[in-house]
């Protein structure tokens, strides 16, 4: 393989989507991993894009034929990163871009230990839980309950080994110009 693996985590609400979508903008050959999920659709997704949409019966099938790179359990539904399409991008010499959590980051840097690991940190608490409930895409205790999450994401990130450099997103455009130089520096330094 002579692809790059790179990994992006970061709780909820800080900013994640936006740079890892400004990195496979930015950075040649770079290419997003669609997961599957036993998550219902929400209204703006795509099918084969933001996700495959797939029953728990579909989903356990998967796992158990060994279709799956790494899968997790985030908020009682069910993910993972199919492993053919990472491995035929990675053969094809492709930055490969997972979008997934920690207990899944910690899988594959078992399975493959160059992969690349970034986590995404809020400023602060207090401007992660603003950024929870400017969205206004939840309740408050459905943000209460991500907030609590993302806390403890943040201390496992931390305790895990699985990343190789946490980004702070104090300013989106400076966050994603650290993001777009570590994925490039990583890609040249692999070629
Ligand atoms: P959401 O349901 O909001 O799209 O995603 C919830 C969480 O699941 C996010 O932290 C996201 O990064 C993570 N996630 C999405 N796909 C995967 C995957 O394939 N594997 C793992 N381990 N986590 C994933």
């Amino acid at each position: 393989m002579s692809g790059v693996l790179v990994i992006f985590s970061g709780p909820s609400g800080v900013g994640k989507t936006t740079i890892t979508r400004a990195v496979i903008d930015r950075v040649a050959d770079t290419q997003l991993s669609v997961s599957a999920t036993t998550r219902p659709q929400r209204a703006k997704e795509v099918e084969g894009v933001d996700y495959f949409f797939v029953s728990r019966e579909r989903f356990a099938e998967m796992e158990a034929s060994g279709e799956m790179l790494e899968t997790a359990r985030v908020f009682d539904n069910f993910y993972g990163t199919p492993a053919e399409w990472v491995r035929e991008q990675m053969d094809a010499g492709k930055v490969v871009v997972l979008e997934i959590d920690v207990q899944g980051a910690i899988l594959v840097k078992q399975r493959m230990p160059d992969a690349f690991g970034i986590f995404i940190l809020p400023p602060s608490e207090e401007a992660l839980l603003q950024r929870l409930r400017d969205r206004k895409r939840e309740p408050e205790d459905v943000i209460q309950r991500r907030f609590a999450e993302a806390k403890t994401e943040i201390a496992a990130a931390r305790a895990s080994g699985a990343y190789d450099l946490f980004i702070t997103n104090d300013d989106l455009d400076r966050a994603i110009a650290e993001a777009v130089d570590a994925v490039e520096t990583r890609r040249v330094g692999s070629a």
